[in-house]
């Protein structure tokens, strides 16, 4: 028997290739719950008093952040949000009665809504609208499902009193954003994507990944040790996720594989490295313009909102053929 290399007593179970080790059960789940801990103490994400709204899409990560979470505080400060997004095809039936499951184990509140319900639309019906309008260079259903569910997180949030949204991005997600910001030459966004940045305007919350140093791999295992069978059915628009990430995804993945360790140590060195440049940033705070339709806070230079932009697109063709 191959026993822990943590704990040298239990059979080792799992290999974390990352830290060259074979590893039992118990010592894994462990190691999983210090390394969240001490990233979210690392970068202060919830103190005291904090509410914390999950957003949990019912995959592995989110799933894997719930209970982490609900293991690490005090699960009256947690509310879990399923936002469904109005993609026939797409059941997220299973996905939110197995949300449901977890929250009642821990005893934390669940809140279900459909992007139509909040916004009026979902993300089929701005497909449509393109389709309807016949635009040549269509958006990707992913960039209005993002919009949308970041808007919605944030109006639920603000509603209920919530003062940090927590999401399940992992490892690997956040490595690929810096990379991405970096060959864009994207410094506000670089800015942005570190855990220490602050929202530009009082009515954002600030977002927060305390999954940021677990690997994408080790979610996987700690969903698999927890029993929770998450959702495999793929979103059928999944070919539109943005093409650069999947070839930096797959990028990393190689070097991980050839030199594993690799991804931990770039953000461990990226975090650091930015972190200067988000304290000065902040110092000179830059107030964001509010959009002119809903008031809500927008880029620069930007008079409405990107947001309210998706949705003038679906109102346009909801015209079509009855105007005249
Ligand atoms: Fe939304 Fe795109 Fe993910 Fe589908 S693949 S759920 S459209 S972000
Ligand atoms: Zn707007």
């Amino acid at each position: 028997m191959i026993t822990c290399d943590i704990c040298k007593a239990r059979p080792a179970q799992f290999l974390q290739h990352h830290a060259k080790r074979r590893v039992c059960k118990t010592c894994f789940e462990n190691d999983i719950l210090s390394r969240v801990k001490d990233t979210i103490k690392r970068f202060n994400m919830i103190s005291e008093g904090d509410k914390v709204l999950v957003a949990v899409s019912g995959g592995k990560d989110s799933l894997t952040l719930l209970d982490i979470l609900a293991n690490l505080m005090d699960n009256n400060k947690i509310v879990a949000l399923s936002i469904v997004e109005g993609i026939s095809g797409y059941n997220r039936e299973e996905d939110v009665a197995l949300v449901r499951h977890i929250t009642r184990m821990h005893g934390i509140d669940h809140l279900v809504v459909t992007l139509k319900d909040i916004i009026g639309y979902g993300v089929d019906d701005f497909m449509h609208a393109q389709q309807k309008l016949k635009v040549r260079s269509p958006l990707s259903a992913c960039t209005f499902c993002g919009i949308a569910r970041r808007r919605v997180m944030n109006s639920i949030a603000r509603e209920i009193g919530a003062t940090k949204i927590a999401t399940g991005h992992n490892l690997d997600d956040e490595v690929q954003t810096y990379i991405i910001n970096i060959l864009r030459g994207d410094i506000v966004r670089l800015i942005q994507s570190h855990p220490l940045s602050a929202p530009h305007a009082p009515s954002l919350i600030k977002r927060i990944k305390p999954l940021r140093y677990v690997y994408e791999y080790e979610t996987t295992i700690y969903a698999y040790i927890k029993g929770f069978h998450f959702q495999d059915t793929e979103c059928p628009y999944i070919n539109q996720r943005p093409t650069l990430r999947a070839k930096i995804r797959s990028m990393l993945i190689e070097i991980e594989s050839k030199a594993p360790g690799t991804l931990l140590n770039l953000i461990t060195y990226l975090d650091t490295v930015i972190e200067p440049l988000v304290l000065k940033y902040q110092k000179e705070s830059i107030t964001l313009p509010q959009c002119t339709k809903c008031g809500e806070p927008t880029s620069p230079k930007r008079t409405v909102c990107k947001f309210c932009t998706l949705v003038d697109l679906i109102l346009q063709a909801s015209r079509v053929g009855k105007d005249g």
